[in-house]
């Protein structure tokens, strides 16, 4: 804590004016050796140390800053430093250069005549000291007193960053502090490979978009802190040097990408993606520009996008956060921890603020910070997801609840419908049948009708073959005797001639009615044609068949037929033939034997009863 506040105030207090010699005490304090130093400002880059030495006193000027930072001018800097060795006894120190970045370092004084040359555009291995920062070793005999002359070229910012300590407590410091590197890389190496599975497993681009920007978040640290150079490319200082905004227009573009894609820009107003798009062709340039261009135009142009991409992130941060997006909350706080990280370290490349080792890791605190905020604010999407995954089911289930409501609505529906269907069928299926059944009387009707006489209502001719053959058969069968009346008004012409058709006609009637009551009901009475009427007798020997004709020709004889008031006598003549029907004997001879009688008994006079005899036939 002490610590802190001492740096902050070395930071912030105007710097201890005039050049003098340094006594470098023996304890494990840090020196800021800046207000030791006086500098010689070189634009041309081309005076050589005899030159320098040659320069008069006034040439000289106060560096004035504890970092020794002149910003980007791209001119050669001499600093010139006398130390002192106070100690009784010789003692080791380290001059620590905190800007990896640096393109050339000289130092003279440090080891007799042998001069140190090293920095970022020379390789590694042109080191005294293997290490990622520059170091240069600071041995002083008892009480004396060094002069050492730096000269510092680079087209970056030109920061000397130096701190003196002695070679225990550098020794000490440098355990602590690859210590916490190794913590820090290590984290960014964890979230890089959790944001990694977490694509892998969901699919979500934004977790690729995160990995590969904190990939390239890495990356860019790893340069600037000189591990790159030490481990990954010792020999490679083309691209050493474009590497630093290359990586950094990198990580630009991977954060663009996940800015947009985690605040949703995508479905806000259309400025967004238009400003998006504007930003994505800038970071292009310039990755283009770290490929080809010029060194320090792309070294600007990476900060220039760095903080126009800062400033719009956190516009586009503060109105999602407005627009009512949860998310956008944990990102703002991460915005602001980064970019006021990255300002405070790019404003101390520029000078305006004493570069310190301090400055050196706020950008990696911050970065380090907004990392974690970022993941969590990633983590906070996850369960937002799910949140809205489960509203999305229930909001499924009410609607599946709804549905089947509708089903049973509609089945109960259809049911009732069929059920109406069924009844209607039945009471239709219950009318044709009775129509079916009506329809069938009618046709029972018809058909009796058909049989029957219309004037007299007794069967007519072709019910009487019908019924004829039956009962013949019957009789065959029964081995009984069957008898046939052929009968004959007699002179009906005549009662036509006297009465009229119509009286003639109720005559017939009258005979029928007459008839009909004499017979039994198993007996068979039609009329033949005309005034000729047949009666078939069943189970009737010739005896009974004469009987009953005789008494239906004394019944008409005695009840005449009334007609319009007069009273007219009708009478009748019966042929009998009867016999048990079989071979020789079928009805059509039962019939012609009738009608062979009946013509007998016209010709003996008429009104009376004459049976077949087969003699007499036989005689004719
Ligand atoms: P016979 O004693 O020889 O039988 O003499 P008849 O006059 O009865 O016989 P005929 O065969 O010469 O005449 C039958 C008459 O019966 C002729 C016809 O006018 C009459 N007739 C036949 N069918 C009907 C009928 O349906 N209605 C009326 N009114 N007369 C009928
Ligand atoms: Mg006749
Ligand atoms: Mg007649």
């Amino acid at each position: 804590m002490i610590a802190v506040f001492r740096a902050l105030l070395l930071v912030l207090l105007p710097a201890l004016s005039q050049a003098q010699v340094l006594s470098l005490p023996a304890t494990d304090d840090t020196l800021l050796p800046g207000p030791f130093m006086q500098v010689w400002q070189d634009p041309a880059g081309r005076a050589d140390i005899d030159t320098v030495r040659a320069l008069p006193a006034t040439a000289w000027q106060s560096v004035g800053r504890r970092d020794a930072s002149f910003g980007y001018s791209g001119s050669a800097y001499w600093l010139r430093l006398t130390l002192h060795n106070p100690q009784p006894r010789t003692m080791n120190w380290v001059m620590l250069i905190g800007n990896p970045l640096l393109d050339h370092l000289e130092a003279y004084g440090l080891d007799g005549d042998r001069v140190y040359r090293a920095g970022d555009q020379h390789p590694f291995d042109a080191r005294w000291i293997e290490h990622r920062q520059l170091l240069l070793p600071v041995q002083l005999a008892a009480g004396e007193n060094r002069e050492l002359i730096l000269r510092m070229q680079t087209n970056g910012s030109a920061n000397l960053s130096a701190s003196l300590m002695t070679a225990e407590a550098f020794a000490h410091t440098e355990q602590r502090m690859l210590l916490l590197q190794g913590l820090f890389f290590g984290a960014l190496a964890v979230m890089i490979v959790y944001n990694l599975s977490i694509f892998l497993i969901t699919r979500d681009r934004n977790y690729l978009w995160y990995s590969l920007f904190v990939a390239s978040f890495s990356l860019y640290q790893f340069i600037q802190l000189g591990f790159a150079l030490q481990w990954l490319w010792p020999q490679s200082l083309g691209w050493h040097q474009l590497s630093f905004p290359l990586s950094s227009a990198v990580a630009t573009l991977f954060g663009i990408l996940f800015t947009y894609g985690v605040l949703d820009l995508r479905n806000g107003p259309a400025f967004y993606t238009w400003i998006v798009r504007l930003l994505l062709g800038c970071t292009l340039l310039v990755i283009g520009l770290a490929l080809l261009g010029p060194y320090k135009v792309a070294l600007l142009g990476s900060f220039a996008l760095v903080i126009a991409c800062a400033a719009f992130a956190c516009l586009f941060t503060l109105l999602r956060w407005r627009a009512g997006y949860q998310p956008a909350r944990l990102f703002a706080i991460g915005w602001f921890v980064l970019i006021g990280a990255s300002l405070f370290s790019i404003l101390s490349g520029t000078g305006l603020i004493a570069y310190s080792l301090m400055t050196l890791h706020a950008q990696q605190i911050g970065g380090l910070i907004e990392l974690v905020v970022f993941s969590i604010a990633l983590a906070a999407r996850i369960r937002q997801a799910q949140a809205a995954q489960q509203q999305a089911q229930a909001r499924l289930f009410v609607q599946e609840h709804q549905l089947r409501l509708e089903q049973a609505k509609s089945l109960d529906l259809q049911k009732q419908v069929n059920e109406g269907l069924e009844i209607r069928v039945k009471q239709r299926t219950a009318a044709l049948e009775q129509a079916l059944k009506e329809l069938s009387s009618a046709n029972r009707q018809l058909s009796e009708l058909n049989r029957r006489d219309s004037l007299t209502g007794l069967f007519n001719r072709q019910t009487l073959s019908e019924e004829l053959d039956r009962a013949t058969a019957r009789a065959e069968r029964s081995r009984h005797p069957l008898a046939i009346l052929m009968m004959d008004l007699d002179y009906f012409k005549q009662v036509n001639d006297q009465y009229g058709h119509l009286a003639g006609d109720v005559c017939l009637y009258h005979a029928a009615q007459r008839m009909q009551q004499r017979l039994r009901s198993g007996d068979l009475l039609a009329r033949f044609g005309g005034e000729e009427f047949v009666a078939v007798l069943s189970d009737t020997d010739l005896a009974g068949a004469r009987d009953l004709a005789q008494q239906l020709c004394a019944d008409l004889a005695q009840t005449p037929c009334g007609y319009e008031g007069q009273s007219i006598q009708l009478s009748l003549s019966i042929g009998i033939s009867s016999g048990i029907p079989g071979a020789g004997l079928d009805s059509a001879q039962l019939l012609r034997q009738a009608d062979q009688a009946l013509y007998r008994a016209k010709g003996a006079g008429r009104n009376r009863v004459e049976s077949y005899e087969a003699s007499a036939l036989d005689g004719v």
